[in-house]
């Protein structure tokens, strides 16, 4: 027997650090890690112990012969990873920790923001002796994008939260959620009652097509759709025309392939989720039963991963449908994967798309169409969106790299419901640099610098998509923001923080003066509590509060 790592795995790599045997890879110190879609055990050196099950926090680890049906393509992807990359007695060993020198005294460390990044950089704060720290958030909720962005029907996913509760709730840390940064509570004013300060807000905006007609009624970023299915208070009361029969989404990637799931799968299994009532309601009376996926390049290119398109094809009732002429690859793609050097998942990305253009749709079924090698023109309408204008692209080599150029042969998709999907995008932050072209606070690893000298900013950092921008699953946060905490603490052992004038009762002071009735950790469980009792009441895991006045009446209510 051997264990194997299954479609929800977060790349957080918890369970590389406990494997005994070093037979979980790619380790955060590979080069593969930086772009695998999950991570692999291999069976050849496998002891069965069970300690990567016990640690991995989404549940994504079954032994081998206890998989589910739909599971058991996971075993020859971990054989393909092996093959193309066996263990070798040269793979770098597992690295050590920095400890902080116990004369240094207490480190205190203010975290913005509370998702992913924030959670994982306060564990790895807290994991060390004599280090305080303080969570703000301008929700009264925490967890960002694992509450907001995390789709409703990946149960596994949101399981990260019960990790993240060991950060928000460890007794070092403080919580000031429904407090915000450059509002209540100023940037000097945190770097003057802690040694540093850590910036992890994400990246909220999202990017533009910059076609005509995409501000018309109907067109929408995919991430508005995303928060308001997830209930976040600032997109609760958005309304989506979905009348139609036919929504098209821009971009290919994980979100697109979220958003397409709730758009054709039966609101009821939503129901059950934690997906908000308004959203559940809007898609029992929806009249959607096809949406189309554009992606500008080929298959071999596609955004998505190869676990969550494996489980689109398996969804029941729903018929992927893929143009064959469309999974024809071009010559520069075909001599990729002809390459012995070829990683795996791209090849399987191919061959997921040559099965979908080879399946026969079933009657009445509803249908998610993946379209390649086209780009969206125009979105065309009167007062609102009618129509969607789409050129076919080709492939044209530039500087090693494959690139979608217009070939001038066009389409029109009739459609009310238009929805990109083509990225997130950071916003700047009152008092720090921000580099606009990229979208991220302008920082060596972590460490944020002057965009002019390129000299770091004393006490001040950055971690995740905010930092590096807009990449990876949840779990690629831990890497991040191990790496600043990293050079964090370099910088606490080397003398280079200054120390804070300011204490920690201070700062609870400060904080009650100006935000009276701030949510703290006592009060965010008050709102999971009573969450999860209304969930449990109407069948379903969680009910949400959708606006902030009624997160805040749960925060102070005593059950
Ligand atoms: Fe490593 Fe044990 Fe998990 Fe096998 S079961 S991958 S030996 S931790």
């Amino acid at each position: 027997m051997a264990y194997v790592i299954t479609q929800a795995c977060c790349n957080d790599a918890s369970c590389v650090e406990v494997c005994p045997v070093n037979c979980i890879h790619p380790t955060p110190d590979e080069p593969q890690f930086a772009t695998t879609e999950l991570l692999y055990i291999d069976p050849e050196t496998c002891i069965d112990c069970g300690a990567c099950v016990d640690e991995c926090p989404v549940d994504a680890i079954s032994a081998d012969n206890e998989l589910a049906a739909e599971h058991e393509p996971y075993l020859k992807i971990a054989a393909d990873y092996y093959e193309r990359y066996p263990i070798g007695p040269d793979w770098p060993e597992l690295r050590e920790r920095r400890k902080i020198p116990a004369e240094l005294g207490t480190l205190r460390v203010a975290i913005v923001g509370s998702g992913p990044a924030a959670c994982y950089a306060a564990m790895e704060l807290t994991s060390r002796p004599r280090v305080e720290v303080d969570i703000f958030d301008r929700l009264p909720t925490p967890y960002g994008l694992v509450r907001a962005g995390v789709a409703p029907d990946h149960k596994s996913t949101k399981a990260v939260g019960d990790l993240f509760r060991s950060a928000i709730g460890h007794k070092n840390t403080q919580c000031y959620f429904d407090v915000e940064v450059g509002t209540h509570i100023s940037h000097d004013e945190l770097l003057a009652h802690h040694h540093a300060v850590i910036y992890a807000v994400g990246a909220a905006g999202d990017r533009h097509l910059d076609v005509p007609g995409e501000e018309l009624p109907g067109s929408h970023a995919a991430t508005e759709f995303v928060s308001w299915y997830n209930g976040h208070p600032d997109y609760a009361d958005r309304q989506f025309d979905l009348s139609g029969e036919c929504a098209v989404i821009i971009g290919n990637g994980n979100v697109a392939l979220d958003v397409a799931r709730a758009l054709v799968m039966d609101p009821e299994i939503f129901a059950r989720t934690d997906m908000a009532d308004h959203a559940v309601e809007a898609l029992r009376n929806s009249n959607i039963r096809e949406v189309v996926i554009v992606g500008r390049r080929g298959p071999a290119q596609a955004a998505y991963t190869n676990p969550e398109l494996l489980a689109l094809g398996q969804l029941r009732g729903i018929d992927v449908i893929v143009d064959p002429a469309e999974v024809e690859l071009d010559p520069a793609s075909r001599a990729l994967l002809d390459d012995p050097d070829c990683e795996p998942r791209i090849a399987l990305k191919v061959e997921q798309a040559e099965g979908f253009a080879r399946r026969t749709p079933t009657e009445g079924n509803k249908r998610i169409v993946l379209r390649y090698l086209a780009s969206p023109v125009e979105i065309n309408g009167d007062g609102k969106v009618e129509s969607i204008t789409l050129e076919r692209n080709e492939l044209v080599e530039v500087d090693g790299r494959l690139e979608a150029r217009p070939t001038g042969e066009r389409e029109t998709i009739e459609t009310g419901l238009v929805l990109r999907s083509i990225g997130y995008r950071g916003t700047p932050l009152a008092d720090l640099p921000f580099d606009e072209r990229r979208g991220v606070i302008p920082n060596k690893e972590g460490r944020v610098v002057d965009p002019q000298t390129g000299e770091p900013l004393t006490g001040v950092y950055t971690a995740g998509w905010i930092k590096r921008g807009p990449s990876g699953v949840i779990g690629t946060n831990k890497q991040c923001s191990a790496q600043t905490v990293e050079r964090l603490i370099d910088d606490f052992v080397a003398g280079r923080l200054a120390t804070p004038a300011e204490d920690r009762e201070k700062l609870a002071t400060l904080v009650a003066e100006r935000r009276p009735g701030f949510v703290d950790y006592s009060g965010w469980q008050r709102i999971d509590k009573q969450e999860r009792s209304r969930g449990a009441a109407a069948g379903k895991a969680r009910q949400k509060f959708v606006s902030v006045a009624e997160m805040l009446e749960a925060s102070r209510l005593e059950s």
